[in-house]
């Protein structure tokens, strides 16, 4: 996420978009089976209202009675839009006039909005989110600007996506009352990570759960680490999706299985709902800091070195002769990345076992980071990782949550996959709790 133009949308569309392939859905979902999976999400939707993850419960959060926005941009605008229907007033601020301009154009004729370049207003507010670009330079300067005109009292968060607190605490002298809130996509999902660094105060941990819970949204409070737990899983995905077309198998057949597993966008759409760009830094970030869930593809910086950044240039993976509207198939993509796909394949239809099979080789890996973020404690509990999966990035709330398909595949199967994934990128081999898992016969979910 940076300075470029703005996604127009973000992760999860509602619709799907790609035309390629009629939809087909998946023949290894029965009634049954999707029934049982929706009732389990329905399980943890259930228990995030007593159990929103790592915060501490007996603490009463602060009411945020104005919230403070700095960046009036896609998210800075989407999260005052929350707070707005919820009745709570917001002073918003950018430092560039086209930003404010269109801030003011959302809002007009609502007077609980105030938009400024000044930042003296911000002293009336409980919480301030930044929701500026993401580079740390930026963020430093907005950070040090917010501290020096807020109240004692306020809490103040960052929407990064990507960067880890223990990186911009230091921005503030009163590290403690700084937290990360991160909203996938405020209008669509519903999920919204609470970030706790190495110095935030349980008291901002439970203002900022609090502030989620006052705009009618599922907060989890997680630990700190690069790309949180939606953007890990995230990357994980792509990643894996990304090396897949580059072994040859075509973007159009990839996005169709996914879909007719049941996501609601393939994951070359969602690269280009989200931004080449945008996912390129964000990936950088996270491989900065040695996650093994992204390496280094030559095909996003190839797209963004085109300008191909996605809808909101009109090009990406796809055609968007109509940003809004449907994706359209473009021959010239097959030209433009062949330097790095190993030979051509013509586009398959999807089949139920070629859903499957792609479907497994695509989210075993996501399932080994899963693990990862199992094993490094920086979840509560491993459903809160299906809550994440489901309510932060969509996979389909008929299968139950990530971990409860993994464990109708079975572990020792998905074992089995990342092991012979592993033979070309050691970055699969399994974690040493999917080994014991299989080994004992264990599942997530007894
Ligand atoms: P954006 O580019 O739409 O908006 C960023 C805004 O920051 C712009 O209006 C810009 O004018 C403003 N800005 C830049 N420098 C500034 C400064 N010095 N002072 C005040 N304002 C300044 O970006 P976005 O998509 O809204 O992302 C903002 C943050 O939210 C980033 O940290 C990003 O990682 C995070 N985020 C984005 C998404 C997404 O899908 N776009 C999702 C989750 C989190």
């Amino acid at each position: 996420m940076t300075d470029q133009p703005k996604p127009h949308s973000t992760v999860t569309p509602s619709v799907s978009t790609s035309g390629t392939f009629p939809l087909v859905i998946a023949a290894d979902l029965s009634d049954s089976m999707s029934r049982a999976g929706l009732a389990n999400d329905a399980r943890l939707i259930h228990r995030n209202q007593t159990h929103p993850g790592l915060v501490d419960l007996s603490l009463l959060p602060r009411p945020v009675q104005r919230l403070g926005i700095v960046g009036c941009g896609l998210m800075g605008r989407s999260i005052a839009a929350l707070a707005v229907g919820q009745g709570i007033p917001v002073t918003m601020i950018d430092a560039a006039e086209p930003a404010l301009d269109l801030a003011r154009e959302t809002f007009s004729g609502d007077s609980c909005v105030t938009v400024t370049s000044q930042y003296a207003p911000l002293a009336e507010a409980d919480l301030i989110i930044e929701a500026v670009v993401e580079t740390l330079p930026v963020k430093k300067m907005v950070h040090q600007r917010i501290e020096s005109s807020a109240a004692t009292h306020a809490t103040i968060a960052s929407n990064t996506s990507s960067i880890p607190l223990s990186s911009m605490e230091h921005h503030f002298k009163s590290h403690e009352r700084f937290c990360g809130i991160h909203f996938c996509h405020p209008e669509v999902m519903s999920l919204v990570e609470v970030i706790a660094g190495p110095s935030t105060s349980p008291q901002t941990t439970a203002n900022a759960v609090g502030f989620v819970r006052q705009l009618e949204k599922m907060p989890i409070a997680i630990k700190d680490c690069a790309g949180f737990v939606v953007n890990r899983l995230l990357s994980a995905m792509l990643n894996q999706s990304l090396r897949l077309l580059g072994s040859g198998i075509p973007v159009a057949e990839i996005d169709a299985a996914m879909r007719a597993f049941g996501f609601k966008a393939g994951p070359f759409e969602i690269i280009d709902i989200i931004g080449a760009d945008t996912c390129m830094y964000a990936g950088r970030t996270m491989w900065e800091h040695k996650l093994e869930c992204v390496s280094l593809s030559p095909i996003l910086p190839r797209l963004v070195k085109l300008g191909r950044l996605g809808r909101k240039t009109g090009a990406g993976f796809y055609c968007y002769p109509d940003p809004r509207g449907d994706a359209v198939d473009d021959p010239e993509l097959q030209t433009l990345i062949a330097p790095y796909v190993k030979f051509e394949k013509v586009p398959q239809p999807p089949t139920p076992r070629g859903i499957r099979a792609l479907a497994l080789k695509i989210l075993a890996p996501v399932v080994l980071e899963a693990t990862r973020i199992l094993e490094q404690s920086i979840v509560d509990d491993f459903r809160d990782i299906d809550l994440a999966f489901t309510h932060g990035l969509s996979f389909p709330q008929q299968r139950g949550g990530l971990l409860y398909w993994a464990d109708q595949i079975g572990i020792k199967d998905l074992l089995d996959i990342l092991e012979s994934l592993a033979i070309d990128d050691p970055a699969h081999t399994p974690t040493a709790l999917l080994n014991s898992m299989a080994s004992h016969g264990t599942r997530f979910y007894n």
